[in-house]
Order: structure tokens, then sequence, then C-alpha cells
């Protein structure tokens, strides 16, 4: 545009023909530069909108290291206390367990080993709290006639069945 400006001011062109075809050039130029800035104001917006996409996602993305970040934290203090109770329930079965005779002891691990860790269960109002079975009336009249002091079981999963007040006995 510039130089064929130049050239038009310059009065060197005599030849109409010329001078209306240069016009023409000008003229069409002007249209392309004004479409070519229609496309340049179409593009910044896109540029907007995406910077504005990446502001939301940089914040998201911020949020949830954050909130990682405090889980990882929860998670390792949970870990810790998990840890801290397990030693300590240890200790404790330590101790009972040093005071159940050793064939009981091993009665136990045995029914404990092959009943998902479960080898003892209280009885509740005549029913096992291992198996969720109600004995019998029949049942519990023979463990009502059983000593204190024996080893009582369930007949349906074969757990050491635990006398409490609630037994139902
Ligand atoms: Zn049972």
């Amino acid at each position: 545009m510039t130089r064929d400006r130049e050239l038009l001011d310059s009065g060197s062109i005599g030849d109409p023909k010329q001078l209306q075809s240069l016009q023409a050039e000008l003229e069409s130029l002007a249209r392309r530069q004004s479409d070519l800035e229609d496309v340049e104001l179409e593009i910044m917006e896109r540029v907007e909108g995406a910077a504005a996409a990446v502001a939301q996602l940089t914040e998201e993305r911020d949020a949830l290291a954050n909130e990682r970040e405090t889980l990882a934290t929860s998670v390792h203090e949970q870990r810790a206390a998990i840890d801290a109770e397990r030693r300590m329930v240890d200790e404790q079965r330590a101790v009972i367990a040093g005071d159940i005779p050793s064939d009981l002891m091993g009665l136990y691990d045995k029914i404990r080993a092959d009943h998902g860790g479960v080898g003892a269960a209280p009885l509740h109002r005549g029913t096992c709290e291992g198996c969720r079975l109600t004995l019998p009336p029949t049942e519990i009249e023979a463990l009502r006639a059983a000593p204190p002091d024996a080893v009582i079981r369930c007949e349906e999963c074969r757990r050491i069945l635990v006398r409490t007040p609630e037994s139902g006995l």
C-alpha cells in the first residue's frame, strides 16, 4: 500500500488506465487489511479465552496438589496411629496369651487359622457371634450343664464360645 501510494503521489504516472488500476489495487489492499484485522481480533479473543482457561486449570491443579498433600499427610498420620495401635494390641495379646494354657492356645490358633482370623466368639443370647447361628435349646442345655472351666465350642463353626453374662445360659 505504501509503495503504491508513493507511486501515486509522485505524479509519475500519467496514464489514466494505469492510475485507475493502481487505485483499484489500493482499495483491494485496504479490504484485505480490514479482513486481516478482523482475523487478528478473533485470534486475540481466542488467545484471551485460552489464557483464562490456563489460569483456571492452573488454579484447579494447585488446589488438587494441595489436597493431595493434605491427604498424604492424613494417610501418613493414620498409618502411624494404626501401627502404634497394632503394637499396643500385640503387647496386650502377648500378656493375655501368656496366661492361657498352651493346649487351649494351640486349639485357638488352629481354629483361628481355619476361620478367617477369628478363633473364638462370644455366645450372645444363645447365638454364636462368630457364625451367627442361634444354638438349638438342647445345645444350650448341654452348655448350661458344662463345667465353668470347660472349653465350649459352636456346633456349627466349631469356634470356641466365650461365656458372658449375656450368653443366655
Ligand atoms: Zn458358630
